[in-house]
């Protein structure tokens, strides 16, 4: 069964157009996003537009010049206060991006750290994390969680740890990616030279702590879905990590949605992915959520 109980129609023009401009605001953004099942508050970590990963779907229009390079906290703060202010108020509704997802325009789910890069490059991203808490609280948003949209590969370091704890105690939620089962698939899809390994260490480690979300995005490569061999091998990581003590709450499995930089980088079609969703539930037990 798909455990997505609540799936959102991916024609809606707010959930095509995930633009991260808004008004003239540097850092953040909002989107109806079909992965946080409503309306979700973009904080943009990376107007820089870097990443360790460069991922041969990635979306970020890095041709364009960024308008900022560097995170201003306290513009951080006034933006996001104000977004929250323009939701409650009703005016993100006179918008005619939102104006067809009214019903999904009022309830913010989330305040999610996502954008043009990896958010756990930044040197301060603890600082960036206590900002939204606060921000949540004045704002009484007691259920609206904290989302963390991650490659992974910066959750060893001790700023991120520290920004990992702020966010347990304010309704936090860790989405970490793979998309891969082995070393080689990981390096053609993700291109990075981070080692595959320590992506799987870095999982581990923080979903012993706290239970997180596994996202993992299913696509063509060069006109071929995944190898069988390749899911087969990324079920058994998936099971290696519970075996290990990991926690996870479930899988996101989703594909390309908007145009990736690479032709050879394509969509699979909703059958697919729910074959490979129907694998994972059978080899690992995960519920699996699919977002085609
Ligand atoms: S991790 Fe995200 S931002 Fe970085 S290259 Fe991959 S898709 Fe793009």
């Amino acid at each position: 069964m798909n455990a997505d109980a609540t799936k959102i129609a991916s024609t809606l023009a707010a959930v095509k157009d995930h633009t991260r401009s808004f008004e003239d605001f540097l850092f953040v953004y909002p989107v109806i996003s079909r992965r946080s099942r409503g309306l979700s508050i973009g904080v943009n970590l990376n107007p820089d537009k870097v990443c360790n990963f460069d991922c041969i779907y990635c979306e970020v229009d890095r041709q364009t010049p960024p308008r900022t390079r560097s995170v201003d906290p306290a513009r951080m703060r006034a933006e996001l206060a104000e977004v929250i202010r323009q939701v409650r108020a009703g005016d993100l509704l006179r918008r005619s991006r939102f104006e067809e997802a009214a019903a999904l325009a009022t309830e913010i789910k989330d305040i999610a750290f996502s954008g043009d890069g990896e958010p756990t490059m930044i040197a301060n991203f603890a600082e960036c994390v206590q900002i939204v808490a606060d921000v949540k609280r004045e704002a009484g948003l007691a259920s609206t969680k904290i989302v963390l949209i991650t490659d992974a590969a910066g959750l060893d370091k001790a700023d991120v740890k520290r920004g990992l704890e702020i966010m347990d105690a304010n309704n936090g939620e860790v989405w970490g990616k793979l998309d891969a089962g082995t070393e080689d698939y990981f390096r053609l899809v993700n291109r990075t030279t981070i080692r595959f390994d320590r992506i799987l260490k870095n999982l581990l480690e923080t979903s012993r702590v706290r239970p997180i979300v596994i996202q993992s995005l299913f696509l063509r490569v060069h006109g071929s879905p995944m190898p069988e061999a390749e899911l087969a091998a990324y079920c058994d990581r998936l099971n290696e990590l519970l075996r290990d003590g990991a926690q996870i709450k479930e899988v996101h499995a989703y594909t390309v949605a908007r145009p990736t930089p690479e032709p050879f980088a394509t969509k699979l079609t909703a059958a697919e992915l729910e074959t490979i969703a129907a694998t994972i539930r059978s080899k690992t037990g995960l519920p699996v959520s699919t977002f085609e």
